[in-house]
C-alpha cells in the first residue's frame, strides 16, 4: 500500500473511476462510507437505485434495514464501513460481471489496507463469492466466523433477503448478536 493512501483519496478515485462499463450507466458512483477506525466493515455487492442517485451506500430499503440492525447492537453506520464488492449500479440491478468486479477490486482492497477491521463481512452470496473461496452459500456460511490468513470473515445474509422473507429478519438479529460478541472478543 503506498504510505500517503487514504479512504478519501479512494473515494476521489472512485467518483471519477471509467475502469469499467458500469461508469457509462451509473448516475453516481458509490464508494462506500464510515470511519477508518472501524472494527467491522460490511459488504454488499452492487449499489442500487437509491444509492445511484444519492452516491451513498445502503440508503434505500435494505439499508434501513442494515441501519437498524446495526442499532440493535449499539453501532451507528458512522462507527463501521460500509460498502460494495462494485461500486457502481448494474443497469436495471442486474448482477456485476466478473470483469466490473474485477477492474473494481483494487478500490476494496484499498479500503480494506487502510481501515485494517478485525471483522470483514460480507453480505449475501454475491459478497460472499467474491471474497471467500467456497462452494457453500450464505445458507451455510451465515453467522460463523471463518478464518482466512489473517482475515475473520462473518458472512451475512443480505438486508434485502431479509424484506422478501420476513423469518430472516430473527435470523440477522440473532447473527448481529454473535456479531457483538465477536466483536467484543477483540
Ligand atoms: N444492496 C447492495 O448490495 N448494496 C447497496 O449499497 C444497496 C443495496
Ligand atoms: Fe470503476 Fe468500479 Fe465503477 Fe467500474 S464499478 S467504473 S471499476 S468504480
Amino acid at each position: 500500500m503506498q504510505t500517503d493512501d487514504s479512504l478519501e483519496k479512494v473515494s476521489a478515485e472512485v467518483v471519477v473511476c471509467t475502469k469499467c462499463r458500469l461508469s457509462e450507466t451509473r448516475k453516481k458512483a458509490v464508494p462506500g462510507e464510515g470511519t477508518v477506525a472501524a472494527k467491522v466493515i460490511f459488504i454488499g455487492e452492487a449499489p442500487g437505485e437509491q444509492e445511484d442517485t444519492q452516491g451513498r451506500p445502503f440508503v434505500g430499503a435494505a439499508g434501513k434495514l442494515l441501519t437498524e440492525l446495526l442499532a440493535t447492537i449499539g453501532l451507528k453506520r458512522e462507527d463501521v464501513y460500509i460498502t460494495n464488492i462494485a461500486k457502481c449500479r448494474p443497469p436495471n440491478n442486474r448482477p456485476p460481471r466478473k470483469d466490473e468486479t474485477v477492474a473494481c477490486r483494487p478500490y476494496l482492497e484499498r479500503q480494506l489496507a487502510l481501515i485494517r477491521p478485525s471483522v470483514v463481512c460480507p453480505m449475501g452470496n454475491s459478497a460472499i463469492h467474491a471474497l471467500i473461496e467456497t462452494g457453500e452459500s450464505v445458507t451455510a456460511l451465515h453467522g460463523i466466523p471463518l478464518e482466512v490468513g489473517a482475515v475473520t470473515y462473518f458472512p451475512m445474509y443480505h438486508p434485502a433477503a431479509a424484506l422478501y422473507t420476513f423469518q430472516l429478519r430473527r435470523v440477522m438479529e440473532e447473527d448481529f448478536r454473535k456479531l457483538r460478541g465477536l466483536l467484543d472478543s477483540y
